[in-house]
């Protein structure tokens, strides 16, 4: 019999990895949602996806990156954390998270195991989570300092998350070709947010270069050679409509950064603030 676990917020009996619509708080699909199985139906749901929810949602199913599905799923089954292994895994692609009409976006690099894998929503559940929500609070973006779990309460005003990435990949290294296939959701996610975009922050350079691609996909004019990815490095990216938009590289908030100073509050502080510029 599949094993059921209670939610840490609502309590529900979920199975790992949850399936859609089965009451995960927030789950943006249901078991009517198209499942991409291959790079080609990534690149046709994401292009036909008429809205922020519908493409959330078609994320949020997503199985073409065979390597990815199975250690998402096996992770959630069981792989889980000795702390956590009470409670259900999300085991599912991450989707992006916050304020569907915002002019900002942060863009980050793939979910961790343990982190956006069991809980559903990007950055939380993992120290580099907890660095990021708490400057997101000071900074205005977050109704509160800590992201826990789906159903907390917790809300973003002015930005949305997402990342290059969606599956949590063994190791945190998507492969090119792992990367390349995700990219068409990306691609998307900027696009349907360009009307209103003003800004986007990248977090560490993975972020950036797989945000400079999706953007010269889209037919921005992005500058050549590359612009080097740098922590506070801006580049303005020149749309198709004539409007421009600044692109802001931010070290990314790992352990690896952040325990040893080489990215401090002070400086997420900084670049969240000048997002709002
Ligand atoms: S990494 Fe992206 S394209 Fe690959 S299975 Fe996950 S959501 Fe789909």
């Amino acid at each position: 019999m599949e094993r059921l676990d209670p939610h840490p917020v609502t309590g529900t009996p979920l199975p790992s990895p949850a399936p859609p619509g089965a009451g995960w708080p927030g789950d943006p699909a249901d078991d009517t949602t198209p499942v991409a199985t291959t790079a080609a139906q990534v690149r046709r749901l994401a292009s036909t996806a008429s809205s922020v929810d519908e493409l959330q949602a078609r994320i949020s199913v997503c199985r073409a990156c065979a390597r990815l599905v199975r250690w998402r799923e096996d992770v959630a089954r069981s792989g889980r954390r000795a702390s956590f292994a009470d409670q259900p895994y999300w085991g599912r692609p991450g989707p992006s998270f916050g304020d569907p009409d915002a002019p900002a976006l942060l863009v980050g690099l793939a979910p961790a195991a343990n982190g956006t894998n069991r809980t559903g929503r990007m950055f939380t559940g993992d120290s580099s989570g907890d660095f990021l929500w708490a400057a997101l609070h000071r900074t205005g973006f977050a109704a509160q300092p800590t992201s826990v779990a789906a159903g907390d309460g917790q809300a973003l005003t002015g930005l949305r998350i997402v990342a290059a990435v969606r599956c949590a990949p063994p190791e945190n290294k998507p492969t090119p070709t792992e990367r390349a296939t995700c990219s068409a959701w990306l691609q998307r996610d900027l696009e349907l947010a360009a009307p209103r975009l003003r800004s986007i922050l990248c977090l560490g350079a993975i972020g950036w270069d797989a945000t400079l691609a999706a953007a010269r996909a889209l037919g921005w004019d992005v500058p050549r050679p590359k612009p080097r990815f740098g922590h506070g490095v801006e580049v303005a990216l020149g749309r198709p409509d004539g409007r421009t938009v600044r692109l802001v590289g931010c070290y990314h908030v790992s352990p690896h950064n952040t325990f040893t100073g080489r990215l401090t509050p002070a400086m997420l502080d900084e670049v969240l603030l000048g997002l709002r510029a």
